[in-house]
């Protein structure tokens, strides 16, 4: 089971907060049995905190700015930002681009999408919060 703790009822932490949410989604598609707790909280000129919490144990942080555009375009960043956090956390690629082995970046393209980061779209593309539960399935 995982969720969001907002800390900080600020438009700056709730945008992230609804960005960290939809990356939850993506961790729960592709980990789901990982309980991870993203603890948001709005430290003004210093931008929006985000600890993630994984179980019983580990955490790791890192802040983002949430005035780098509309709703989408702090997706993309919360993504990136989160994905690194994830990346630190598993010791390997997350979220996982199909067959390239290397993992998906987050654009910002009509929304906040995962992508390829070698041959972009017509390869890979979708929707941060909508990553397939089906990609890569052991058999
Ligand atoms: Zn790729």
């Amino acid at each position: 089971m995982s969720f969001v703790d907002v800390r900080s009822w600020t438009p700056a932490a709730l945008s992230v907060a609804e960005a960290a949410h939809r990356f939850l989604v993506d961790v729960a598609a592709t980990h789901g049995a990982l309980s991870v707790t993203a603890v948001v909280a709005d430290r003004g000129d210093a931008g929006v905190e985000i600890t993630l919490r994984f179980g019983a144990g580990k955490q790791v942080g890192g802040s983002v700015s949430a005035h780098v555009g509309d709703d989408e375009d702090v997706c993309a960043a919360v993504a990136d930002r989160l994905r690194e956090m994830m990346i630190d956390y598993l010791f390997g690629a997350w979220p996982e681009c199909p067959g390239h082995g290397h993992p998906a970046a987050s654009r910002r393209l009509a929304s906040a999408v995962w992508v390829c980061p070698t041959e972009g779209e017509k390869h890979f593309a979708v929707p941060v919060g909508r990553y397939p539960h089906k990609v890569n399935v052991p058999l």
